[in-house]
């Protein structure tokens, strides 16, 4: 970590941001959003030799990616997702040493642990996947997944057997994410923060740079990696992506004694250790949906959702003011007004705290010798889910020079390395080297049937 500088979380605004650089008047590129998946893109043009500018409308890392439990998993992902998973997994295990700092990253295993026998079955179902792809995924018993969690009490739900990912890892969401964009502005890239992109710049038909509250930059291509935002900035360029914010809430404990050095997650709870020697809690599987203007239009695609897991959704009447989705959010604004980007610098939403509550009482009867842990803090995010839960990672064709990357749909920090590599090549015009027609931008309108990815 740079001298001078702590991370502290959750990021507030201060008066002098950290990376207060002064935006050129252009750039190869400029990328819209200073989460995981912005500063990996920029990280990986850098070294395509490529100029950049990353602007960002509050705090590096200041929403999801620094929320987010810190889980980096292979286990459980769509099989389009995989290989550049496995590709980050590699990544990840280099990225320390170019950061210059620990970023928290440690191999220490993920468990899946199923409730009833039918869980059991959709996990079975993934594992041969794993397999196919040389992962060392493998199903655990009911008596193997109890003595790897140290012979817990109750489990909550019942424990009919799990699933288990020896190489999948954790790292630290609010170290690591400052750190990397730390290293990315040792690296030469440009990083604005307190520095929203109010609207693309087209002229001619395609994407000329970009239009931010300290000016213009022109640019060849844009990347838009602004996460629960992106749906609002591109229906303001007339694309609409089905794309809606689902607020999700999470707790860190005190330190507590190492019961378990991974992540596991139930339908009911999800823990994860932490390098603090705190553990990251939240509830297993548990969603809170604002309706507004796009949750009502995208209904009929997120209903299938809602109605396979009703008690994992609670749907609530209203955002609060300002919002992507709030009622009242201005959809449209001209490129000299304040806009919704600069109107909240950083989404931080009111947890649940019944919600984790519960969470910590079922840790709490979990692990016994543990007890019902103390929260030291709470927090929630908001999540940018897509209807079948893949991310758009494409070109606009309609917007010759814009490609986004949006809509990791609460897995996008473990790929992060991994896809910021693979749009790096897209806006180079290289290779990508995996397949991406699942991330196409055109399944939402060419007919295609929709496939729902695997939930947990
Ligand atoms: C509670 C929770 C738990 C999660 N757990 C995991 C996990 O364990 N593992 C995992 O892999 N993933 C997890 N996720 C998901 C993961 O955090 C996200 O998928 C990932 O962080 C998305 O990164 P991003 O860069 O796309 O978006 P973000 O991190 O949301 O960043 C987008 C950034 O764009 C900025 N922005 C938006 N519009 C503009 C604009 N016009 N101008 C300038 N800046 C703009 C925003 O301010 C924001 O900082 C979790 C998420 C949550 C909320």
């Amino acid at each position: 970590m740079t001298a001078g500088h702590t991370t502290a979380f959750p990021f507030s605004l201060p008066a002098q941001p950290e990376h207060a650089a002064i935006p050129p008047a252009r750039a190869d590129v400029v990328v819209i959003g200073g989460g995981i998946i912005g500063v990996m893109s920029a990280w990986y043009l850098r070294e395509r030799g490529l100029s950049v500018v990353l602007c960002e409308k509050g705090r590096i890392a200041a929403e999801q990616s620094s929320r987010n439990w810190g889980w980096v998993r292979q286990q459980g992902r769509d099989p389009a997702e995989l290989p550049i998973m496995i590709e980050s997994m590699r990544l990840w295990r280099g990225l320390a040493a170019e950061a210059g700092g620990d970023l928290g990253f440690r191999q220490t295993g993920v468990l899946y642990i199923a409730n009833r026998p039918a869980d059991l079955a959709r996990h079975e179902a993934w594992a041969k996947i794993g397999g196919e792809h040389g992962l060392d995924t493998r199903m655990l018993s009911a008596a193997e997944t109890r003595a790897m969690l140290r012979d817990p009490g109750d489990w909550p739900g019942g424990l009919a057997g799990g699933m288990w990912t020896a190489s999948d890892a954790r790292a630290e969401p609010w170290i690591a994410v400052p750190a990397l964009a730390r290293a990315l502005a040792r690296r030469g890239a440009v990083v604005a923060e307190a520095c929203a992109v109010r609207a693309l710049d087209i002229a001619g038909g395609r994407v000329a740079g970009v239009v931010t509250e300290r000016g213009r930059i022109a640019c060849d291509t844009v990347v838009l990696a602004g996460g629960a935002w992106s749906a609002l900035f591109l229906g303001r360029h007339g694309v609409t992506i089905p794309q809606l914010s689902v607020l999700s809430s999470a707790a860190a404990t005190v330190p507590l004694p190492e019961h378990f050095a991974g992540a596991a997650v139930d339908r009911h709870l999800a823990f994860r250790r932490r390098a603090d020697g705190g553990y990251t809690l939240a509830p297993g599987d548990f969603h809170e949906v604002f309706l507004g203007p796009d949750a009502l239009r995208h209904a009929r695609r997120f209903l299938p959702h809602v109605l396979a897991d009703p008690p994992g959704h609670r749907i609530l009447s209203a955002a609060p003011a300002g919002y992507p989705d709030a009622w009242r959010t201005a959809r449209h604004w001209g490129t000299e007004e304040v806009t919704p980007f600069e109107q909240v610098r950083i989404l931080d939403p009111r947890p649940n705290p019944r919600a984790l509550a519960r969470a910590a009482e079922a840790f709490g009867r979990a692990f016994p010798t543990l007890g019902r842990p103390r929260l030291a803090r709470a927090w929630a995010g908001m999540i940018d889910t897509m209807p079948d839960v893949v991310p758009v990672v494409d070109q606009m064709p309609d917007l010759p020079g814009l490609v986004v990357a949006t809509g990791f749909s609460g897995h996008g920090f473990g790929i992060g390395p991994g896809m910021g590599r693979v749009v790096a090549d897209v806006v180079a015009g290289r290779a990508a080297g995996h397949d991406l027609s699942r991330f196409r931008f055109a399944r939402f309108s060419d007919g295609s049937k929709p496939v729902v990815g695997p939930a947990l």
